[in-house]
């Protein structure tokens, strides 16, 4: 069914019970009754599709999937407790001792942890490399399996062309993987540019309302089945609980992402001409040096906007003191505008360099934009910068 975005974020649900309820009730079961025997056999076989335990698939947990599922584009997925999980068990399950991981550079820190603290005990090795870098032949092995990207990057907004990598991974038979986050299904799907498999964390936009922790991997059947296997084994299962505030908050994400970009684009312009701030970098303002790629592969600009304030490190600090609605908090994608420093606070431990090399400089603040009437979030910004 060519359904609308919209509609299948609303009217993918799972069977109604007898009692024919209207929104979907909370499965809160650890296990699944059989017929009979033979029922348990054929189900335990997979001859039936069934629910057999919560860590292997619960109503709740099934229905985000399948949203999830459709509006990415995907052929099937499987939910987990958090977006690490997420990443984690699918690297976990696709790679073997010795294979290669070529990802972009500007990655989320826990990810970041994974390739370059955990992942080396079993022989895993990562190659980084810059966003607008095209020439990335020169860092393949005959081992590499998969190429990792996001996009826009965390904390500085970068953007990377999906289709051009999209390209690239089919041509050397890598499995392209893209963290999705940042973007949604909603402004961007990575499956139409090549991705073989998007993971998320569902605790930003997705549920976008600050509540739980979530995460999914969607993609090609066979890399899901291998995934799925993994984690029914090893335990990263999604809570029903969670499963079910997660649906329900697709059923509004369209409308939310729809004005969570319309006030980061305000804010984002209104910054642009503000005389303490030095650079904005925000995927839909035309100064930002992506800006066709941007809008060669994303609906709108996203909720994050990266700024620079004039003064270096103490001048970031100072702009954080100064705030006064915007939320100080690690989070983002929330109902809340929360501004963060990452140079004195997420990215502290990196050196001066380690941080330039991945466009965290001194004053760099980054802003998730809310829900919140616009006029209020520019003027508690605009205070502060004054
Ligand atoms: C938050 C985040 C994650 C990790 O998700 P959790 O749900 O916190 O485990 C991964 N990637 C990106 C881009 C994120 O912002």
């Amino acid at each position: 069914m060519s359904e609308h975005f919209e509609t299948s974020a609303i009217r993918i649900q799972s069977e109604r019970s007898q009692f024919y309820e209207h929104s979907t009730p909370l499965y809160l079961t650890s296990s699944f009754v059989f017929q009979d025997a033979e029922d348990m056999r054929a189900s335990f076989a997979e001859e039936k599709q069934k629910n057999l335990y919560s860590r292997f698939s619960n109503p709740n947990v099934n229905e985000f999937t399948e949203k999830m599922v459709k509006l990415e584009g995907a052929e099937d997925g499987y939910s987990f407790a958090t977006g690490m999980a997420a990443i984690y068990s699918t690297f976990a399950a696709l790679l073997n001792s010795g294979d290669h991981i070529l990802s972009c550079q500007s990655v989320f820190g826990s990810t970041h942890t994974l390739f370059t603290k955990y992942f080396p005990k079993w022989n895993i090795e990562t190659t980084y490399f810059k966003a607008d870098e095209t020439d990335l032949e020169k860092y393949l092995t005959p081992n590499t399996k998969t190429l990792y990207v996001e996009t826009p990057t965390n904390p500085a907004i970068e953007v990377l062309d999906l289709e051009f990598l999209g390209k690239f991974a089919k041509k050397h038979n890598l499995i392209f993987i893209v963290d999705n986050c940042f973007a949604t299904p909603y402004l961007q799907q990575p499956i139409k540019f090549g991705a073989d498999l998007v993971v998320h964390s569902a605790t930003k936009l997705i549920d976008g309302q600050g509540r739980v922790l979530g995460g999914i991997a969607v993609g090609r059947k066979n890399l899901i089945r291998e995934i799925y296997l993994f984690a029914r084994n090893t335990g990263p299962a999604m809570s029903p609980f969670n499963a079910w505030v997660l649906s329900k908050s697709l059923e509004t994400i369209a409308v939310r992402v729809e004005k969570h970009c319309e006030n980061a684009q305000k804010v984002a312009e209104f910054l642009e001409n503000h005389p303490n701030v030095s650079l904005v970098k925000y995927p839909f303002l035309k100064s930002h040096p992506n800006y066709e790629t941007a809008k060669n592969q994303m609906k709108l600009g996203g909720n994050i906007v990266a700024f620079e304030v004039k003064g270096g490190i103490e001048a970031g600090r100072n702009f954080l003191n100064k705030i006064k609605m915007c939320s100080l908090s690690a989070n983002l994608g929330d109902t809340r505008t929360i501004v963060t420093h990452p140079a004195s606070t997420t990215h502290s431990k990196l050196s001066e360099e380690e941080r330039n090399e991945v466009g965290i400089t001194a004053g760099l603040v980054r802003c998730s934009v809310g829900l919140e009437h616009v006029d209020d979030i520019i003027e508690d910004l605009k205070q502060a910068l004054d």
